[in-house]
């Protein structure tokens, strides 16, 4: 009763009032009714309306084999029909903590969550108890999560919408957050030298997904592997993106610099809800109940989870040689054909990609400012993806247009994508 219809550019939608203003959600943050997904599989999506689109957001990353992959649901199910109860430990988080353990580099322990964002917060906290230290460094632009501490000068517009003040993060929250500049080892160097022996950790989105999949210059990583043994602080590795993305192992493994702690969210569960803090035993072992840092949480490691995440990476690490060079040639194919269109255009864009995960830029400086860039341009934006759903293409509106690949798009739905 409380919906009604709405036509946008031939498409019938229904709009049900409440369902705008999630920053997450296909379309809200552009001021465009969000599409209500109805049923998924594949790389395809269905609205409440029965409208079909291509899905190239894939709930912002998870979905690497696409919606309604048999052997995570088959896993699941199995779960619900066990009908074991929630809060005791579970086989298969233990499995899937050894699993991890096994494909990552540098991994010796791992600690279940539920979602990204508390993964950083634990791996934050974490670092500042096993240096007695405060102050963290991370960089303008990268994002760690929804947490104040961790929306603090971020630059996060992806939060907050491109609005620079968040309502509720204090300058108090930021007083422990020094922020410096991505890809630049001399601003890391000097924040240590400003506050040497207060420094707990370095926080690193090792490909900046949040950038627009900005990719490190060579040695930076490593660069900021030996500034952090130098002055005595722990390199922390936000994979929230690129775990289990850009390799098996992630970024880690792609670069071959080892993070002292890292952090996973969105593949590792398939869509269900599970995040990881992962590192050096000497580190991790300082968490509770062993060690004294607290990490606790009601609804982490829950079994449901633990058997969608336990099945999804081990389809990964069994299917690893063939899926990871299928998505880069797919990644090839998609955004080199989106820098051929582009300049037989005659427009002026920047395509990042890297496998699975790229973007596209239409201003010429795409890094500078883009806060102001995402306000100004908000009706463009409305415009320009109102356009796309009535093409029945779902790309993740943000600065940029983010775009994920999956194992489910064919050639064929690249081709509908480039067209
Ligand atoms: N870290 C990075 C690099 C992310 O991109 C995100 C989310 O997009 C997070 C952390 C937070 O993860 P979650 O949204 O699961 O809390």
């Amino acid at each position: 009763d409380h919906s009604r219809s709405t036509e946008v550019f031939g498409h019938a939608r229904t709009v049900i009032p409440g369902g705008v203003n999630s920053p997450v959600r296909a379309f809200s943050n552009v001021g465009i009714d969000p599409v209500f997904y109805d049923r998924a599989q594949g790389a395809q999506v269905w609205d409440i309306d029965g409208n079909a689109y291509l899905d190239f957001i894939c709930s912002w990353g998870p979905m690497i084999f696409g919606h309604g992959d048999p052997e995570i649901l088959d896993a699941v199910r199995c779960q619900l029909d066990r009908g074991v109860s929630f809060g005791a430990p579970c086989e298969a988080e233990v499995r899937l903590a050894d699993l991890i353990c096994s494909v990552a580099p540098g991994v010796e322990e791992v600690r279940m969550v539920s979602s990204g964002t508390e993964a950083t917060m634990t791996a934050i906290r974490l670092a500042r108890g096993c240096t007695g230290r405060d102050k963290i460094i991370k960089f303008q632009g990268n994002y760690h999560g929804h947490s104040d501490s961790l929306l603090v000068s971020a630059g996060s517009g992806v939060a907050t919408l491109g609005i620079p003040d968040t309502p509720g993060v204090t300058a108090a929250t930021a007083s422990d957050t020094m922020v410096a500049t991505y890809n630049n080892l001399d601003s890391v160097r000097s924040l240590f030298e400003a506050a040497p022996d207060q420094v707990a950790c370095v926080i690193v989105e090792p490909v900046s997904g949040n950038m627009g999949v900005v990719a490190p210059q060579e040695g930076f990583l490593r660069g900021l592997r030996d500034l952090c043994d130098q002055f005595g602080a722990l390199l922390i590795m936000d994979e929230v993106i690129t775990g289990f993305r850009v390799a098996l192992g992630g970024a880690q493994q792609l670069f071959g610099v080892s993070a002292d702690l890292c952090t996973y969210g969105k593949i590792i569960g398939g869509g269900f809800p599970v995040g990881c803090v992962a590192g050096r035993e000497r580190f991790m072992s300082n968490l509770a109940p062993a060690g004294s840092v607290y990490q606790a949480g009601t609804l982490s490691g829950n079994p449901v989870a633990m058997e969608a995440g336990l099945a999804q990476i081990r389809k990964l690490a069994r299917e690893a040689d063939r899926l990871y060079p299928q998505l880069q040639r797919k990644s090839d194919v998609l955004f080199g054909g989106l820098r051929d269109a582009a300049s037989q255009a005659g427009v002026q864009v920047q395509v990042n990609a890297l496998g699975s995960v790229g973007t596209v830029f239409f201003t010429p400086d795409p890094v500078v400012d883009w806060q102001t860039a995402a306000r100004s341009d908000r009706d463009a934006f409305a415009v320009y993806f109102r356009a796309m759903l009535d093409q029945g293409l779902l790309i993740a509106p943000s600065q940029f247009e983010a775009v994920f690949l999956s194992d489910a798009h064919t050639d064929q739905h690249l081709q509908a994508f480039l067209a």
